[in-house]
């Protein structure tokens, strides 16, 4: 089955709308969509081009936890993206 356009755009505001809410936030993804649109969205969470939304704007630093913007991300590990703030902590 394919989503049509207007699901997918839906998708695309309530990624964003969460993704603002968890930025700057150690909260679960759970918890943001929970807080932004209710807990009878949690199922977004399994939801493909939802979370495709979501890593288009933030990520979750691997060292510290916290939602970051995209624009913040300082560099990849085998783990996972981590923060500037943890950048300094890093053997290079
Ligand atoms: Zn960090």
């Amino acid at each position: 089955m394919t989503a049509t356009s207007d699901k997918l755009d839906l998708w695309r505001k309530q990624a964003n709308d969460v993704a603002h809410h968890l930025s700057g936030t150690t909260k679960s993804l759970e918890q943001g969509i929970s807080d932004v649109l209710g807990e009878e969205f949690l199922h977004l969470e399994d939801n493909r081009e939802f979370l495709l939304n979501i890593d288009d704007k933030i990520f979750t630093c691997v060292t510290c936890g916290w939602w970051y913007e995209n624009s913040e991300n300082a560099g990849e590990r085998q783990n996972g993206f981590y923060c500037f703030d943890c950048d300094d902590g890093w053997v290079k």
